[in-house]
């Protein structure tokens, strides 16, 4: 009898297969098969394709996905042992599975795709190993079907479809499940797209292998299958989870994440959520907007408290004008289920107070994903939250092992992500890569206005010895949101009052997320307000605001006239 558990070897002969594009499709077709862990195809030429898979996948399922990409196939199988091959299958031929990289990197999210692109391209043999869904959170279960549902949830509140076909007009109720069957397709189709095709790409430079990965002390790779990945170096891109806080009573209590939030059959009528940034803002409004009583519960004093104080208060007006009720200065300590729903006990302002919803929603920021990862036997440090520590060139305390992506102690975006894992790769393979370099860091908040900062806020300027002044351009001044009817927002500029050299910039507005852009490369470039001034600005757009921000410096609201300004 086979033992269901071992995984096997099998080499197919292909027949067919004229060009390199033809190695691609075959390998493609052989990895969309359930129970494949890895495929080579050593070139169009080789006439071969050598597969790892799980030892009850059936062979004819792989000259069957050979067979519908076009191409014949002959499967020879064997046990990875060495031993015969179960009954009713042919015996093996020498197989040789390649397990020896330059490169193995754990996860293939943003920070491990791009890890594993950039030593591809320049001729290195890499391993991508993940052992969850391939693309990782952002196009899974972040930013993607986030951003999906925030363009729903505002064309839905304009009460027409928008390219969102399909989901009811707001007098006609929302399909919220078709909405989610929208997401499901775009999310499959930019995984296919953007992950599976475009590692297929690299052919026999990527190998994409679905499993656990564990370090070993030497700083190899063991699968969950028993196969040791030797390499010369690893990079640990193994992302990270929602952190639920240890809340007494908490195990009692089914609590949403922001990934189950976007699976949940129903939205339910009302929803407490716990935390005040960026996921907990941009679910939060959507949900609104489709109808949910939110009740957002923020430990500090104020919403997104690492943004400019303006910004706060500008987004909660705009929340709270919309029904989000907001409340501050909450430190939550214990959960409970009640008939009714989910009631969180807190002490807010020193009195404990209880909050009530049908549901909870726990958005309190991500916990590193390193368990099982073997980091204190690999001698991989972590700092006190749990994140592998890494230094510029993103190596950690093993020499051996890099860190990239929302696994290490760097900001979690999934474009710092990819630039980190880019760097990784750089440093890990080839000698005097460069340093990661997240200066100027530009962030977006995708509630509607938008939330955009880069640069400085005026505290981080004056603590780093700036003489500092700023200005504040509320959007009702701007002309492009007075005739667009968007007037909720502002513009404030920080600039170092000697040399006039803007130092960051903080927007509320309708697409502040392209604005942000704008201030980027002011802030890079070290513009001084007088060559901002001196740029023309497109008449009528938001990013002219940015002009007539920084005119304010020298010059009162009042006088301000708009193009001729
Ligand atoms: C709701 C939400 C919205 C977001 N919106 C934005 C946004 O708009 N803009 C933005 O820039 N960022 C956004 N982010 C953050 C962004 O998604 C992350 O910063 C980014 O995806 C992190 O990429 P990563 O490669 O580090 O990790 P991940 O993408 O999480 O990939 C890690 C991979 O490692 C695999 N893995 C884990 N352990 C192992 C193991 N032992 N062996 C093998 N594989 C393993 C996992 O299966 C996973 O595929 C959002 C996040 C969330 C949750």
């Amino acid at each position: 009898m086979a033992d269901k558990r071992q995984a096997e070897l099998a080499e197919l002969e292909i027949t067919g297969m004229t060009c390199a594009d033809c190695a691609i499709h075959v390998k493609r077709a052989i990895e969309g098969v359930v129970g494949v862990e890895m495929v080579v195809v050593p070139g169009w030429r080789s006439r071969r394709a050598e597969v790892s898979l799980s030892a009850d996948t059936p062979s004819d399922a792989l000259t069957d996905a050979v067979g519908s990409a076009g191409y014949g196939a002959t499967v020879t199988l064997r046990r990875s042992s060495g031993k015969t091959a179960p009954e009713g299958r042919k015996p093996a031929k020498a197989s040789r599975m390649i397990d020896r990289y330059d490169l193995v990197v754990l996860g293939s999210g943003g920070a491990g795709m791009a890890a594993a692109i950039r030593a591809a391209e320049t001729e290195h043999h890499v391993a991508v190993v993940d052992s969850g869904t391939v693309g990782g959170t952002c196009v899974n279960v972040g930013c993607v079907p986030s951003k999906l549902l925030v363009h729903a949830a505002e064309a839905y509140r304009r009460a027409a479809s928008h390219g969102f076909d399909g989901v009811r007009t707001k007098a006609e109720g929302l399909d919220w499940k078709r909405l989610l069957a929208l997401k499901d397709v775009m999310v499959e189709g930019l995984r296919k797209e953007k992950y599976l095709d475009v590692l297929a790409s690299f052919g026999d430079s990527i190998a994409l292998i679905r499993a656990k990965g564990r370090l070993q002390a030497d700083g190899n790779v063991l699968l969950g299958d028993g196969r040791v990945l030797e390499t010369r170096k690893t990079v640990l891109a193994t992302g990270a989870s929602p952190r639920i806080l240890p809340l007494r009573g908490i195990e009692g209590v089914p609590v949403l994440t922001s990934t189950t939030l976007m699976t949940m059959d129903r939205l339910p009528e009302s929803l407490l959520i716990i935390g005040g940034r960026a996921v907990a803002l941009e679910l939060g409004q959507t949900v609104r907007r489709f109808g949910v009583q939110v009740t957002v519960l923020q430990r500090s004093a104020s919403l997104i408290p690492d943004h400019e104080p303006e910004l706060s208060q500008s987004i909660e007006g705009c929340l709270v004008e919309e029904g989000v009720v907001v409340h501050s200065g909450v430190h939550p300590t214990a959960v409970r289920r009640d008939g009714r729903g989910t009631v969180v006990t807190a002490v807010t302002n020193g009195k404990e107070k209880e909050y009530r919803a049908e549901r909870l929603l726990m958005a309190v920021g991500r916990r590193a994903t390193t368990e099982g990862l073997g980091l204190s036997s690999a001698g991989v440090e972590v700092d006190e939250e749990g994140f592998v520590i890494v230094d510029d060139r993103m190596q950690t305390t093993n020499p051996k092992i890099y860190a990239a992506g929302d696994v290490s102690n760097i900001p979690k975006l999934v474009y710092v992500a990819a630039a980190a894992g880019r760097t990784a790769a750089a440093n890990a393979l080839d000698d005097g890569g460069l340093p990661l370099s997240l200066s100027p860091l530009p962030r977006v908040i995708f509630t509607d206005p938008q939330v955009a900062s880069v640069g400085l806020s005026v505290r981080d300027a004056r603590s780093a010895g700036y003489n500092v002044k700023s200005t504040v351009l509320p959007l009702d001044h701007v002309p492009k949101a007075i005739v667009a009817r968007k007037t909720a927002g502002l513009i404030k500029l920080v600039v170092d009052a000697d040399s006039h050299i803007l130092l960051g910039g903080h927007v509320v507005a309708p697409e502040g997320g392209e604005m942000i852009q704008t201030l980027t490369f002011a802030v890079k470039l070290r513009m001084r307000v007088d060559e901002l001034v001196g740029t023309l600005f497109p008449y009528l757009t938001m990013s002219e605001g940015i002009r007539l921000a920084a005119q304010t410096f020298d010059r009162d609201l009042s006088r301000l006239s708009c193009c001729a300004g």
